[in-house]
């Protein structure tokens, strides 16, 4: 089984992908922890694509499609979950050969993703994820996993953040549209506890 998990910044998307990858032993593709890792260790794709990301802008399109591609291919026959891809009608058309049997559709207010956003913090080391209200470390500003300090992301400063929604808005909200014409789209509700965002998505797989 192949899963995509569409959904604005905050959403949650990330959290939940990971979980549903431990369920259903997937393979989890973020692009934007791809990409992330990529601007950590300086390459030429993070090279590229740091000014978009701080702006929040999407990278070109050709440029993300490319790193996808590849990266499906890779993995070979296991199954994956995308997580940040596609965002545009392009991405998704670069998928076309591929067979995907559902997408997630996590639905939010925009009043909630805000809230969400900003009490975000990332470990730059092991990319783990956590809210300081929601899903808070054990120690303040430490990782469980990795002890490493956390921070906040470059790009969840309110402009970008802004310009991300818009973005979504823009770009991405079409892809629901096409999904569902396709008969694969799956609706689920955030505005209720992690575990039964889980298990909503459980029962509707
Ligand atoms: P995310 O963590 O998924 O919010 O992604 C962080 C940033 O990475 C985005 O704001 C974009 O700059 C870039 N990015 C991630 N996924 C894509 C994509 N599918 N297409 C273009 N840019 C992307």
């Amino acid at each position: 089984m192949n899963l995509i998990v569409l959904g604005a910044q905050g959403v949650g998307k990330g959290t939940i992908a990971k979980e549903l990858a431990k369920k259903y032993k997937l393979t989890h593709l973020a692009t934007g922890d791809i990409l992330r890792e990529n601007v950590k260790n300086k390459t030429k794709l993070g090279k590229i694509a740091e000014p978009y990301m701080l702006k929040g802008a999407l990278i070109p399109t050709p440029l993300i499609i490319n790193v996808m591609t590849k990266k499906i291919k890779q993995i070979k026959k296991q199954n994956f979950i995308l997580d940040g891809y596609p965002r545009n009608l392009k991405q998704a058309r670069s998928l076309t050969q591929i067979k995907i049997d559902k997408v997630i559709h996590l639905n939010a207010t925009k009043k909630t993703l805000i809230k969400r956003i900003s009490g975000r913090r990332i470990c730059d080391k092991c990319q783990s994820t956590y809210h300081i209200k929601n899903l808070p470390p054990k120690k303040e500003g430490i990782c469980d996993k990795c002890g490493n300090e956390l921070h906040q992301r470059a790009d969840e400063t309110p402009s970008a953040i802004k310009k991300r929604l818009k973005i979504y808005h823009k770009l991405t909200e079409p892809l629901i549209k096409l999904y569902k014409r396709k008969k694969i789209l799956i609706e689920i509700e955030t505005e209720q506890p992690i575990k039964d965002i889980i298990k909503d998505c459980i029962k509707q797989i």
